[in-house]
């Protein structure tokens, strides 16, 4: 491990000092924010991130989980992912999220990682992680290991040539299906990023994951009045039963009028760089009764441009079925 400066300022204004004057995104930055540490000190370890000082912000006051105007939860940034998923009012209205969370990690992971730190963790490709092999992830311009090697994990949508890795939240996948909106601060003030916008594709610059700038900071993330309580699952499928990433997983949330869907809500996990939405297979659900067969044909519109690689063609399949069996499970229809 590599040596740093540490600080810990005690409030967010001297926090934003701290990354104050730095470039492009914060996964370029060369000063980091580190809070629960769950993800980044594994990466420093490993030699894979190198950052020259660490901002502790652990100890500033953005821990609480509030009611909002409109009727919507505001979850802070640096409240623990287990106090996220056990809170009350998580678990009665946004249930989906409660278990998303809960299926993440192991429960020691979810008392120090926060929710911050959850939607700017990294990705856990092999090769990423790996010094001695080619990650333009890592380091821009090498090569990517995974695309000739082993990548039995990596991505069925939206890879390019330069990157095929998966995002690995859980979190991430619900708050994409709830249109979470994400606060940031920074030089020019407090900002909104609609969830979807949050995360990135990897393009041709893989080795920038979201869109949050270097010198901004998450302060917290809103959840919309709409929760999808009566009808709503997350599904992961995973080599394990626990303390694994997914191989799929599916957030899927249906408001309902007696059987006939209203409105669907899809995110998929496990499958892209980032939690993967499309509105044509949700639009594909609306106005529709609830199904098996409408569910299936909502699966082949989401995946119709997934493309396997050499180890991981399996998950086109296994998301197709993984996509009706959490849509069956959401609107309370019995599946085989
Ligand atoms: Fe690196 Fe992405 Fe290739 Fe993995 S898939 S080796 S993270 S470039």
């Amino acid at each position: 491990m590599r040596a740093f400066s540490y600080d810990r300022p005690d409030s967010v204004d001297a926090a934003l000092r701290g990354v104050a004057n730095q470039p492009g995104t914060t996964t370029e930055a060369a000063v980091k924010f580190v809070a629960g540490g769950t993800n980044l000190l594994d990466l420093m370890k490993a030699d894979v991130m190198r950052p020259d000082r660490l901002v502790d912000i652990s100890r500033l006051n953005l821990d609480k989980i509030e009611e909002v105007d409109g009727g919507g939860l505001r979850l802070g940034a640096l409240a623990r992912n287990s106090d996220t998923a056990y809170d009350a009012r998580v678990q009665a209205r946004y249930p989906m999220l409660s278990k998303a969370i809960l299926a993440g990690a192991s429960a020691q992971l979810r008392n120090m990682a926060t929710n911050g730190g959850n939607l700017l963790q990294r990705t856990r490709c092999y090769y990423f992680y790996d010094t001695g092999t080619p990650c333009n992830k890592r380091e821009p311009g090498t090569g990517c290991g995974a695309l000739t090697g082993v990548n039995r994990i990596h991505a069925i949508l939206g890879a390019s040539d330069h990157c095929i890795a998966v995002h690995p939240s859980d979190m991430c996948v619900a708050l994409a299906a709830l249109e979470a909106i994400v606060r940031v601060t920074g030089p020019k003030g407090e900002r909104t990023i609609p969830f979807a916008d949050f995360h990135r594709l990897p393009g041709d610059t893989p080795h920038i994951d979201s869109t949050l700038a270097a010198d901004e900071l998450i302060t917290a993330i809103d959840l919309p009045a709409k929760g999808f309580a009566e009808h709503s699952t997350y599904l992961k499928v995973r080599d394990r039963a626990s303390y694994a990433f997914a191989l799929v997983s599916v957030a899927a949330a249906l408001e309902l009028d007696g059987q006939t869907i209203r409105t669907a809500r899809l995110a998929l996990g496990g499958v892209a760089h980032k939690p993967w939405r499309d509105p044509a297979a949700e639009a594909e659900l609306a106005g529709k009764p609830a199904s098996l067969e409408n569910f299936r044909e909502a699966s082949r519109v989401l995946l119709r441009d997934a493309k396997g690689q050499s180890h991981n063609a399996f998950k086109i399949g296994l998301a197709e079925r993984a996509i009706v069996r959490a849509l069956a499970e959401a609107a309370g229809v019995e599946h085989p």
